[in-house]
């Protein structure tokens, strides 16, 4: 037994018998001092504390990390999960904690989180969660692409793969700069709290994890769809000189990306968000 009365991570995979599926991107986490070093890791992040914040959780699984939450002392965990055998076992930790925990069954892709977690009484939503990695980009794109900005959450708390992590922190001319990089950057700070290594859960993955805290910023100019419609343009094309790879966007590139003062024989991958937005901004016009 553990602090919060409950039985070790691993008993529960066995008694529920919660053999992984890859196709779930099932990594189960059983180490709560691990778990419990994430929870605080979201920890005030957003000006907002736990205790004060209703967590939206992808995922819950068999529990590991909705229990470091609970024991950390969140207001309300509202957890989205797609297994109905992980909501079995969810059920005991609802148990221990009466009127704590929603676990709702669904797809994290097609909920709308808001409705999910009804009224928040005012208080601060943090997403946090182990995200199953199939899934984890997309859903990282979902909540970073809403058309309301500010968005419904304070801020998101995730597991990635580490190469994913490192993505959405790249700096302009590295290799892992991208689409994800600016979407990460445009009207968010991103930043790695601290590697997962792959022995930490169950199944092992092939590589190593990291925790990404993302914290929403003010509204940027200009409108994201544009922003992305110029970004996606330039990537897709990445070793291609701008005045080339824009053309994709259907009208002569060289008059916007003189406006937003872009040497044209430049690739995207030398742009900094900024010059994105510009460039953008330009397009728009
Ligand atoms: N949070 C648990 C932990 O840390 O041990 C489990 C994390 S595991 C990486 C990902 C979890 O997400 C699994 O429980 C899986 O069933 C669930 N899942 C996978 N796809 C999902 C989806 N589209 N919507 C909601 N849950 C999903």
């Amino acid at each position: 037994m553990y602090e919060d009365g409950l039985p070790p991570l691993r008993d529960v995979i066995s008694r529920y018998e919660l053999n992984a599926k890859k196709s779930l991107g099932q990594n189960f986490l059983t180490d709560l001092n691990l778990t419990g070093k994430i929870a605080r890791s979201a920890e005030g992040m957003d000006g907002c504390s736990l205790k004060d914040s209703i967590i939206y959780e992808v995922g819950p699984g068999p529990g590991a990390l909705t229990r470091a939450l609970l024991m950390n002392g969140a207001h309300r965990v509202v957890a989205v999960e797609v297994d109905p055998r992980c909501i079995e076992a969810q059920k005991e930790i609802q148990a221990a904690y009466p009127g704590k925990l929603d676990v709702f069954e669904g797809d994290a892709l097609l909920v709308n989180e808001r409705d999910l977690i009804g009224d928040t009484e005012g208080r601060p939503v943090k997403i946090i969660a182990n995200l199953p990695y199939n899934v984890g980009t997309a859903l990282l794109v979902k909540w970073l692409t809403l058309d309301d900005w500010l968005p419904w959450y304070s801020s998101l708390t995730l597991m990635f793969q580490k190469e994913v992590g490192q993505r959405i922190i790249a700096e302009p001319r590295s290799k892992a700069y991208g689409r994800l990089s600016i979407l990460g950057q445009f009207r968010a700070d991103a930043r790695i709290m601290f590697d997962v290594p792959a022995r930490a859960f169950t199944p092992a993955p092939k590589v190593t994890s990291c925790i990404v805290n993302i914290i929403p910023k003010e509204k940027q100019t200009p409108r994201q769809k544009i922003l992305e419609k110029v970004v996606y343009a330039a990537f897709n094309q990445r070793r291609k000189m701008l005045r080339t790879s824009l053309k994709a966007l259907g009208k002569d590139p060289l008059p916007y990306l003189k406006a937003a003062s872009i040497i044209p024989t430049c690739r995207a991958e030398e742009l900094t968000v900024e010059d994105f937005c510009r460039l953008a901004k330009a397009y728009e016009k």
